[in-house]
């Protein structure tokens, strides 16, 4: 399944990605509270919300990288809640770490291998990307540490394509990034999605959120407060369940809601 041009789901059929009711503390901290989420094939599902709501600890949670307390992670209808990031990875999720985490004493060139050291098959080669950003073959010796932050974006979303995902994993592209930048990097999504990705993102960006997505949640204080379509919500309920406000609408199960 695709998602057409006008960014609606175009069936409500089997995720890709499944999360069931997940639990993840840090200590004593609930920093996820039993949010679900189904992504579709094809789709680009964004998780908005606040500083500290736990869409990081989300992303993470689905990548490997923390262990929740209770709740599942399905992909393609197997559980892999128990599986460790590198054989996530291996199936074929892969995350942009919020921050890009690249080796910055390492070249362009040479980030891109470790993107592409445990590769699955598929679409992506390092001269893919070079193809799609032009100026990083130009630059393919520089450090990474030397590039602006946009490029470093680029760079570690370039680096996540060569290990050819199935669904990606994007924490906070715009994070530190002037406006164009961001805008420029979101426009690459329609060609990225064309190769037959899957997209789950956070974004603190809500209007950034709302352009790309097909299909949104927001998370406040770990728990879902919203959940949508876009073309289903209202700016003012969205502001309440960003804010916590009053009148916020009451998050619907997941799934519901999703039919075209
Ligand atoms: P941000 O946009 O600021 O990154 P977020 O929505 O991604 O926020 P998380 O980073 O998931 O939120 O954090 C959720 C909560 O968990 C916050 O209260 C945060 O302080 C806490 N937290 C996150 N990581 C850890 C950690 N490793 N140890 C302890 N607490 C943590």
């Amino acid at each position: 399944m695709t998602v057409s041009a006008d960014g609606k789901r175009a069936d409500s059929g089997t995720p890709l990605l499944e999360v069931r009711d997940l639990v993840v503390h840090h200590g004593q901290l609930r920093a996820v509270d039993a949010v679900s989420l189904r992504v579709l094939p094809g789709e680009v599902y964004a998780i908005i919300g606040a500083n500290g709501a736990g869409k990081s600890t989300l992303m993470r949670t689905i990548a490997g990288l923390h262990h929740p307390t209770s709740g599942s992670v399905l992909f393609d209808g197997t559980d892999v809640t128990g599986l460790r990031p590198e054989r996530r990875a291996a199936r074929g999720i892969v995350m942009v770490p919020e921050g890009r985490r690249l080796f910055g004493s390492l070249s362009v060139e040479e980030n891109l291998k470790v993107g592409a050291t445990y590769a699955r098959q598929g679409p992506w080669t390092i001269e893919q990307v070079y193809e799609m950003f032009g100026w990083m073959r130009e630059r393919r010796k520089q450090l990474t540490a030397q590039l602006s932050g946009g490029e470093q974006q680029t760079v570690a979303l370039g680096r996540a394509l060569v290990a050819n995902p199935r669904v990606l994993l994007l924490d906070e592209l715009s994070l530190g990034l002037a406006p164009v930048v961001v805008q420029r990097i979101y426009g690459m999504l329609p060609q990225i999605l064309a190769t037959g990705l899957t997209v789950l993102l956070v974004e603190q960006d809500v209007s950034q959120a709302l352009r790309v997505a097909s299909h949104i949640q927001c998370l406040l204080e770990g728990k879902t407060t919203l959940e949508g379509r876009p073309a289903d919500v209202t700016a003012d309920q969205v502001e309440a369940a960003y804010f916590g406000l009053a009148g916020a609408a009451p998050a619907r199960p997941p799934g519901e809601g999703s039919e075209p």
